[in-house]
Order: structure tokens, then sequence, then C-alpha cells
């Protein structure tokens, strides 16, 4: 494309989560005026903040770690850096009815419901995922087996068993040893003197959400909000056009970063070919309904609970106010189904309900006039499933001349995060406009 070709280039970003706005920001800056158009009645994706208990919170708990460049670099230029702060956080693990410290050396050694040397394992293996450079070795392997031939089968039992069933299902068994290598890594590494250190931003991911759209209009960019595009119909020349309840429009390239599932039903309505629609549709993901609970008092004094406790089907709970300074104490607990599984269709009071009495046996002391608010949002999409040699069953980036489909899943190994959807959604930007990064 040349120079002029491209500031006439009318180009559409689906989308208005973290990659999206990422794109749309690169955009701007390459000289683009492009049209975001999010299905929601706000920006942001899993990362979209609401209004609990008069704080601006994450639907989903958010916090970053310290190889997060690609988002470091994001909030300088959106001038944020300042409010991005760091904390030394604390893990525990609920076994059976108690609590244990967890997630430092000397946490692991003391743990005796294992034998030691499942727990100088346990540590080896922490310890081998930083010194694995190429994760290609991993992924012909599933995680399980993995974890299994490095802690024995008691020592998966006891440590991981109850993480995979309740975050994935009967997926469980599939996921890629690549992928919890780099959800291990990415932990481990965030660590200063050897002691956890997580990050959060003032005011939750709403500022960068803000800034990102201040930048995007101040770029000459449009956005569009409570716009579903409900089908993309390729041009033989080039782009696509999108239709919206507001009705069609033409562009010469097209962004989508919508979960690929999602756009199975928009291709298909463009009238896309049928094998074509079923590999996006085939990508499998599994939803989140995620409860936040405020309480009076504190419930631990983790940021991040391990639960392994056949009361509970979760993987974990999440007290976000152990790690950002809220008013009050705030909990996330996740419960990650199947959206075709029975047990999502359950109404969000019997989840919060489940999230209320695991907050109890984590904190005896705790009694119903502590809880002081709470609330179930869902995601349909909010963790895709990264099997073995994943990326050979993923839809190509680019389907049509001028049309591009990303999502989470394209920087497999990683695990969606918003560093690694802002990085690549710049990178996206450039690759789309003939201006890779490198390039002059
Ligand atoms: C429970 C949970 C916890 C998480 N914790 C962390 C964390 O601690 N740290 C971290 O870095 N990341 C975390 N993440 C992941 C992070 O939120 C995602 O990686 C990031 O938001 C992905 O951004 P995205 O733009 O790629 O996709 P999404 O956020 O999924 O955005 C896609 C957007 O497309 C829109 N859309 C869908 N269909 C249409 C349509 N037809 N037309 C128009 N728009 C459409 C959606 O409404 C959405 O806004 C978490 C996610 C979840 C669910």
């Amino acid at each position: 494309m040349s120079s002029s070709d491209q500031q006439l280039c009318r180009i559409a970003v689906i989308g208005g989560g973290p990659m999206g706005l990422a794109v749309a920001y690169e955009l701007t800056r390459l000289g683009h005026r492009p049209v975001l158009i999010e299905a929601d009645d706000r920006l942001g994706g899993m990362a979209a903040c609401f209004e609990f208990a008069g704080i601006q919170l994450e639907r989903y708990y958010h916090f970053h770690c310290l190889s997060d460049t690609a988002f470091f670099e994001m909030l300088g230029e959106l001038k944020l850096a300042d409010q991005l702060q760091w904390r030394t956080t604390r893990m525990g693990f609920y076994l059976d009815g108690r609590l244990y410290p967890w997630g430092t050396v000397g946490a692991v050694l003391g743990f005796r419901r294992l034998p030691w040397f499942t727990r100088v394992r346990y540590l080896l293996h922490a310890a081998r995922c930083l010194t694995i450079r190429d994760w290609r070795s991993l992924d012909g392997i599933t995680a399980t087996q993995w974890l299994r031939s490095w802690l024995g089968e008691k020592g998966y039992q006891v440590l991981w068993h109850k993480l995979f069933a309740f975050k994935f299902f009967h997926y469980g068994d599939q996921i890629s040893a690549a992928w919890i290598w780099s959800r291990i890594r990415r932990l481990a590494l965030s660590r200063r003197r050897l002691k956890e250190t997580l990050g959060f931003l003032n005011g939750g991911s709403q500022q960068l959400i803000d800034a990102f759209e201040a930048a995007i209009h101040q770029g000459g960019g449009d956005i569009q909000l409570s716009t579903p595009v409900q089908a993309l119909r390729p041009l033989p020349s080039g782009g696509a056009v999108l239709s919206t309840p507001s009705g069609d429009q033409a562009f010469d390239c097209v962004i989508s970063t919508v979960p690929l599932p999602l756009l199975a039903p928009v291709l298909k309505a463009g009238g896309v070919e049928e094998s074509l629609v079923e590999r996006y549709g085939a990508v499998p993901s599994v939803a989140c309904a995620c409860v936040v609970l405020k309480t009076r008092q504190p419930v631990t004094a983790n940021f991040w609970t391990n639960v392994n406790d056949r009361r509970f089907s979760i993987p974990g709970v999440i007290e976000m106010s152990n790690l950002r300074p809220l008013p009050g104490h705030v909990s996330y607990v996740p419960f990650y189904i199947p959206a075709d599984h029975p047990d999502y269709q359950r109404p969000n009071q019997d989840f919060i309900g489940d999230a209320w009495a695991c907050l109890k046996a984590l904190n005896p002391q705790l009694n119903d006039a502590d809880l002081l608010d709470s609330h179930c949002s869902r995601y349909r999409f909010a963790q895709p499933v990264c099997g073995v040699h994943f990326q050979q069953s993923l839809p190509p980036l680019q389907p049509f001349l001028g049309v591009f489909t990303a999502d989470t899943t394209v920087y497999y190994p990683e695990d969606r995060g918003i560093s690694e959807s802002i990085g690549f959604g710049r990178e996206l930007a450039r690759r789309a406009t003939g201006r890779p990064t490198g390039s002059t």
C-alpha cells in the first residue's frame, strides 16, 4: 500500500477488548482513522469494569507480572506508567479443610501432606520451567502427563488434579504441557528477591481503557458501542462488508479481535464457506461465572489461595484487596465451566451462595453479617482450551485478502493476558497495513 492509499483505506476493528483497543490505537499512530465496533455497552472485553459497592472494579480479577513488557510500554505511551504499583503478595493452599502457606520455597518444603521427595521435585520442576527456552519440545505432550512424570501420581493428585478439573472439566487431560509451562514460568519470573511480586493499576483496568479511548479519539478514530457485528462478507477486491443493527458498512481492511468461536456465526451469515466456518467454531473454550464478594473482614492474608476440597468446584480464591488497596475487602471466586455443561445454567445466586460458603470455610470466623455485597459476571469464551499441537488446529490469521482474525489463542503458548493481547494487537495493526515492526 502506498502512503496515500493508507490514508484513504477504511479500516474496521471488531471488538473493544485490550487487543482491539491496541489495534485501533496503533492504527491511529500509523495515520489511519479506524472504526472500532464493540458489541458490549462498554469497552474492555474480559478486562471491562463495572461499579461494585461504589468501586470501579474489573468483572474478572486482573493482576500484572514483572514480565508484562508490552503492557509497560503501552502504559508509558499513554502516560500511565506512574499508575502501576507493585506489591509482595502471598499465596495459600486450602487442602481438605486446612489452609497452608504456599508459593515460597519454605512453604513448599514445610508442606507435610506430601513426602519430602515430592516437595523437592515440585521445586525442581518450577526451576526447570525457568530454564526451558524452547516450548516446542512440550507442545506434543499433555500437561497432566508432564506434571505426573515430575511429581508422581500422589503429588499430581494433591497439587494439580483439582486445578485442571475445575478449570477445564472434561478437557483437563487435553491441555498441552507448553501452555502450563508458560503459566508457571510467568508467575515464577514475577519475583523480587525470591518473593512473589504482582502489579495492579491505580483505579484498575478502567484507567487503561479510558486512556486508550481518549488516544483513539484524539487520533481521529471512531468507536461504536452496543454494535454487534452480525455478518462479515469478504469482498473479492479485499476487505469486507460488515452488517450491524445500524446497517451495512464496507471496509478495505477488517481486523477482528473477537473470540474465534464467536466469529463462526458471523462468517456464516456473511456466506463464508462452511468448512472454514467450522474451523472457527471448533476452537474449544470454557466459560466463567465469576463471583465477587465484599466482606467486612479479610478472608485470609493471601492474594491467591489454591483450593483442593471436595465441597468446592473452584480452582482458587483471589483476594483482590490483598493486592490492590480498596475500600473494604474484595474477593473473586471463579467458576470455570464449559458453557454447554448443565451447571453453567445455574442461577447467579447459586454461584454466589457456593462462593460465600467457600470463603467461610477458608476463614471460619466469618459469619453471614460479614457479607456486604456480591455480584456474578459471566463470559462465554473466558478460557481457550489449548490442546497439544494447538497452533495447527487454529484457523488462518488472514483468511481473506484484507481480513484478519485474531483472539487470545494466537499467542499460544502464552495464556490469555492483557499484555499479550496488547503486544499482539499492535503488531497485527502494523502487519495489516504493510508496516510490520522492523520495516521503515
Ligand atoms: C476470569 C479472568 C481472569 C483474568 N485474569 C487476568 C489477569 O490477571 N491478568 C491478565 O493480564 N489477564 C487476565 N485475563 C485475561 C485478559 O482479560 C484477556 O487476555 C484480555 O482481556 C483479552 O483481550 P482481547 O481484546 O484479546 O479479547 P476480549 O477481552 O475477549 O475482547 C473481545 C471483545 O470483542 C467483543 N465482541 C464479541 N463479539 C462481538 C461482535 N460480534 N461484534 C463486536 N464486538 C464483539 C467482546 O464484547 C469483547 O469486548 C483474565 C480473564 C478472565 C476471563
